[in-house]
């Protein structure tokens, strides 16, 4: 496969956070980007050469988009398949349309992943009162039921902590969604592991990380993550496993629960960038991001090895219900690095920026990043 080299173009679709930060490393090896988003004025836009505003169903506005770049990459898997299709006819795409169908939806995804034989949290098909009861009766509660497409952020899922329960929710909201019902995991800790594999099959792993949600939403990713090294070397064991067999090119997110003490389950799986590697922008020689553009370039992979422990915290739209909070109050707490993703309007739960911290231990880390956001939700400017 040809080298992409730099000053090519490198296209990509989806204008979030992701696309903002692939954009900022790429540029830096002397890419050029271009955007395609729906979204006028996105965080990616605000940092590209160029971007295209049209809807991802709109094949002519593709077409032109895939002409005008060396290798087309994604940065979220809602993007319907056939514009990746109609990309690849005229230039690559990475991730494959394959591996964007499987990760998009969920019952594709746990099923590829349990027909390949790796281990995912018990789930079962739901599309029609008679399917629900066969679930109930295989999974048992609690359970989560949840939309098979389109969910981020906890979107599109409903905890049940009873049959009666299970059957209202999907009366009630669930009933024209294709949806799986999961059991209900009592986890002991929430870890993700970022596997990178390069063109020519090489591949390097980010983490394993460890991850806590709150309200279903990434709330703090910390490195090195505090399991025991058996389930450190597995959990990346079956992220490099995933990439290989979906051959991926570029990064793969892994999501597992770890249960009973050193048993790994997948909760679920993104081509892409991910929310708990942005320490790597900092803590590591090699970031995600361009990580993930050496590798769609057929580029070299670099070393993922953190530096030192980091913790990152998530910036939410909350933090900006009085007002714009006052960066410097953040900053004054050491080796503390802020990150802001350039959206105008701050919703309650939305994601804004995070705030990074390096440090010795991982305690340490996560110590001055919630400090620092701490000082965030008591300041104001002006
Ligand atoms: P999203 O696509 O919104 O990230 P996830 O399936 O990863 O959806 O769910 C978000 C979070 O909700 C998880 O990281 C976890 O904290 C919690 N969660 C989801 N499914 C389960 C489950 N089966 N058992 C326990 N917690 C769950
Ligand atoms: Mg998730």
């Amino acid at each position: 496969m040809k080298t992409i080299l730099p000053g090519s173009t490198i296209g990509i679709l989806g204008g979030g956070q992701l696309g903002r930060m692939l954009a900022l490393a790429a540029q830096a090896m002397g890419y050029r980007i271009v955007g395609y988003t729906p979204e006028e004025d996105s965080p990616l836009s605000q940092v590209c050469a160029k971007t295209i505003v049209a809807s991802f169903d709109d094949l002519d506005a593709i077409k032109l988009f895939a002409q005008e770049v060396s290798v087309v990459t994604l940065e979220f898997e809602n993007i319907p398949t056939i514009a990746l299709e109609e990309a690849q006819k005229i230039t690559r795409v990475s991730p494959s349309v394959k591996a964007l169908h499987i990760s998009q939806n969920r019952l594709r995804e746990k099923t590829y992943l349990t027909d390949n034989g790796f281990p995912v949290v018990p789930f079962h098909h739901v599309d029609s009162a008679e399917s629900l009861e066969a679930a109930i009766e295989k999974i048992g509660v609690p359970a989560v039921i949840k939309t098979s497409g389109f969910g981020y952020d906890g979107k599109g899922q409903s905890f049940v902590d009873s049959e009666e329960k299970a059957r209202e929710v999907f009366l009630n909201n669930f009933q024209k969604a294709d949806c799986i019902l999961e059991k209900y995991m009592h986890f002991e800790k929430e870890i993700s592991v970022i596997a990178a594999r390069g063109a020519y099959g090489e591949v390097r792993a980010f983490g394993p990380i460890e991850n806590l949600h709150k309200n279903h939403i990434l709330d703090l990713s910390s490195v090195p993550a505090r399991v025991n090294w058996r389930v450190a070397s597995e959990a990346v064991e079956i992220a490099c496993a995933i990439a290989e067999s979906l051959d991926i090119i570029g990064l793969l997110c892994v999501e597992f629960f770890v249960v009973d003490h050193d048993r790994l389950l997948i909760n679920e799986i993104a081509p892409r960038p991910h929310n708990s590697g942005h320490y790597s922008l900092e803590a590591c020689p090699t970031s995600q991001f361009e990580q993930h553009i050496r590798a769609i370039t057929g580029m070299p992979l670099g070393k993922t090895e953190p530096h030192s422990a980091a913790a990152m915290a998530n910036l939410l739209g909350d933090l900006w219900s009085k007002g714009e909070p006052e960066w410097s109050y953040a900053l004054q707490v050491p080796d503390i690095h802020l990150h802001l993703y350039g959206k105008a309007e701050a919703r309650p739960g939305r994601k804004m920026g995070h705030l990074t911290a390096c440090s010795r231990w991982t305690e340490e880390a996560q110590e001055l990043a919630l400090r620092a956001r701490d000082r965030l939700s008591a300041s104001r400017i002006g």
